[in-house]
């Protein structure tokens, strides 16, 4: 039996912080393999030492003096280890950081490096083996992850250790240079390491005992959600919601392992279980709430568009030809809208729109704004009747005008569309209904 850890970066911020890591790993013997993330904030005003990282590379690109920088950087390690009264020196390592950030070894490289101390730390105050991920964590050459190789070297590795550490958000390139994953890329390692040691759980390890059924900073106090689906969970922080690294999911779901989201500063909470399926019935009908502002809807109208095979495709050629994503098409007998992310549309927009002229023909094209789309997610909707009427009574009891309505075929989410303004409401109207009313 074994288990991956992972702990975040608030999680490792001070040697306080390490000894109730060092206690959640002795108190189970299974927990042999721990992926930790480079030191977070000790206080909300503090500052990540992978940004701190980014920093002082940055001077360090543009031929400035980077050395108060890394004096910085390596007090935050020192502060640690003295306190943990390590018998350890990064004095070596540190003089291979300064010499390679000359050499402009790359900002890839230079935030790595936050993980891979934090991993040199760790090992040696648990007394386990340390792995360099530069060893073990590989990309191709296009800078893609390769799982295959990755799994094969890893599993190898870690067959012959009982315990070790490996530092989480970094791997290599085929010719040796350092690539981090995108930020908070720790979770995906720590995904890795669970699918390549056959683990039978992975624990994500952070500052919050598991996923809420909605965002804390709209609802007071929101409910844990005790177990969620792969699924639904895909589809709740493609909304915003955000715990864990949006591709953390895939390399442990392939194998079947669940993840189990846990609190450091909470070790006794159950926390959050992610599954592949489950006969456990969420505790109500949703399993989440999640919502995003600052999406645009282009609404197109053309008389007998029904008849016309093929105006779809020409529309959202427009938006392909732009390089523009869309979230959702509801379509009409002589309408079709399409919604976008406003950032990414809105300095596009009348290439867009010539483009759809030119390639569909439109009576005419009317964009809206500032709209915002919330995802009510749930397995437990799809046995349900009645969960779209309470949503959108809870809506209207509340002045709230629906813009749009979107059901997955899955039946596991609705999807809804209302103006940015509303949003923070229709949450908490919806909130309300299905939890706290427990209709
Ligand atoms: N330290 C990296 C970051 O701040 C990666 C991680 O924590 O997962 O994004």
């Amino acid at each position: 039996m074994s288990k991956v850890v992972k702990f975040g970066g608030s999680s490792l911020a001070s040697a306080e912080q390490f000894r109730k890591v060092g206690n959640i790993i002795r108190a189970d013997k299974e927990r042999r393999y721990v992926v930790p993330s480079a030191p977070g904030k000790r206080f909300p005003k503090d500052t990540k030492v992978t940004d701190m990282l980014y920093s002082c590379y940055a001077l360090a690109e543009e031929g400035k003096n980077f050395a108060g920088g890394l004096k910085e950087i390596r007090e935050r390690y020192g502060e640690i280890i003295s306190g943990l009264k390590l018998d350890l020196s990064l004095d070596e390592e540190f003089k291979t950081i300064e010499q390679n950030f000359k050499a402009k070894a790359g900002s890839n490289y230079a935030a790595s490096r936050g993980e891979y101390l934090n991993g040199i730390i760790m090992a040696n105050y648990l007394g386990f083996e340390f792995i360099d991920a530069a060893q073990v964590i590989f990309f191709d050459e296009h800078g893609d992850f390769d799982g295959e190789k990755t799994n094969e070297v890893l599993s190898a590795k870690l067959e012959g250790c009982e315990c070790a550490v490996i530092p989480g958000f970094y791997g290599s390139l085929p010719d040796g240079t350092i690539k981090t994953f995108s930020r908070g890329g720790s979770d995906v390692t720590g995904s890795i390491v669970a699918k390549a040691a056959k683990a039978d759980v992975y624990e994500n390890w952070t500052d919050v005992s598991g996923f809420m059924i909605a965002d804390p900073r709209i609802i007071d106090s929101p409910e844990r959600i005790e177990v969620i689906t792969y699924k639904e969970l895909r589809e709740l922080s493609y909304m915003g919601a955000s715990v864990l690294h949006e591709d953390a999911i895939f390399p442990v779901r392939q194998e079947g392992i669940p993840i189990n989201i846990r609190n450091t500063n909470a070790p006794e909470d159950e926390g959050t279980w992610i599954v592949g399926s489950t006969c456990q019935k969420s505790r109500y009908v949703i399993t989440g709430i999640a919502g995003k502002k600052g999406f645009c809807s282009i609404n197109i109208e053309k008389d007998m568009m029904n008849a016309e095979i093929g105006f779809g495709r020409k529309v959202l050629q427009a938006f392909e030809d732009q390089g523009i994503s869309f979230e959702h098409v509801p379509s009409g007998i002589d309408t079709m809208t399409v919604f976008v992310h406003q950032d990414e549309f809105m300095h596009k927009e009348q290439q867009v729109v010539a483009g759809i002229h030119r390639l569909a023909k439109p009576d005419t094209i009317e964009i809206e704004s500032d709209i915002a789309l919330i995802a009510v997610v749930g397995r437990g909707m799809k046995s349900m009747r009645g969960t779209a009427g309470r949503i959108f009574a809870a809506l209207a009891h509340n002045h709230i005008n629906v813009k749009m309505i979107d059901q997955g075929s899955s039946e596991q989410n609705i999807i809804i569309g209302v103006s940015d303004q509303d949003f923070e409401v229709a949450i908490r109207a919806i909130y309300e209904i299905f939890v706290l009313t427990k209709l």
